[in-house]
């Protein structure tokens, strides 16, 4: 009697967290290639069919995100760099330095964390916080909020609906934080889900990824850009994909909003 009950009381202690985690992360399943453009169109970050749109995740890195601004600038190249707030308090004048090459900054999170329990009020405090410091950096306010492992639960998604930016994921990335990650893999990554009106995926740091991964992301970063050129498509920042925003926060594409 005992025992049944002891268990049963372990089981529903395990179940209760487990299904207020999964009422939670529920979205996360957007991140998985295939599951996520189905089932949320407008989160790929979809645009006109002849715009690619060029994103960058995980900065501003000293190291790192200086490299990528002189070889866009050398690709004529403009982009959107979504940025952790802990790290662009810290490196306020290459922030700045971003804004000033014509590269649009984006919002990745106050921290690079995973989200394994609901926190409302701390996903919003972060976004916010991560907003005003962009705004205050650099004079111009952020529109884009993409979460840390592209993992949108709940309480992020609000988080980013109440600062007023718009969620976007990605429709091709190069798989460039793994420490077998090469120039030429980031390239076949990216290329095999090329677009027109896609939005990609690269990451400019290699702090939350395998150590020296940006090298294979820097090399491959000419290849992706003409891969795409020669597909006839320009590369730009998101603000060229000329979206339409919705009420819910997120990034439709504009034919679907139009009708
Ligand atoms: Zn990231």
């Amino acid at each position: 009697m005992s025992l049944v009950s002891g268990r049963a009381v372990r089981t529903a202690a395990v179940l209760l967290p487990a299904a207020v985690a999964a009422a939670h992360i529920g979205p996360a399943a957007t991140w998985l290639p295939g599951v996520r453009l189905p089932l949320f169109p407008g989160l790929a970050g979809t645009g006109p069919r002849r715009h690619i749109a060029l994103t960058f995740d995980d900065g501003p890195d000293p190291v790192s995100t200086p490299r990528f601004l002189d070889a866009l600038d050398e690709l004529g190249v403009r982009a959107t760099f979504f940025v952790l707030g802990e790290q662009a308090v810290r490196h306020p004048a290459l922030v700045r330095e971003t804004v000033r090459r014509g590269h649009e900054l984006g919002v990745h999170g106050w921290t690079h964390d995973r989200p394994w329990w609901p926190a409302f009020a701390r996903d919003a405090e972060e976004v916010a916080r991560t907003v005003r410091a962009v705004h205050d950096l650099t004079g111009h306010r952020p529109r884009w909020y993409r979460p840390p492992y592209g993992i949108l639960t709940t309480s992020r998604w609000l988080a980013a609906r109440r600062a007023g930016l718009r969620t976007v994921l990605w429709s091709a990335w190069g798989r460039d934080w793994t420490a077998d990650a090469t120039p030429a893999s980031v390239r076949a990554r990216v290329a095999a889900d090329l677009r027109g009106g896609g939005t990609v995926l690269l990451h400019d740091s290699d702090r939350h990824s395998a150590p020296g991964c940006w090298h294979a992301t820097l090399t491959a970063l000419p290849t992706v850009v003409r891969d795409c050129r020669e597909a006839g498509l320009v590369v730009g920042p998101l603000r060229d994909h000329g979206p339409v925003p919705v009420p819910g926060g997120m990034v439709v594409p504009a034919g679907v909003a139009g009708g």
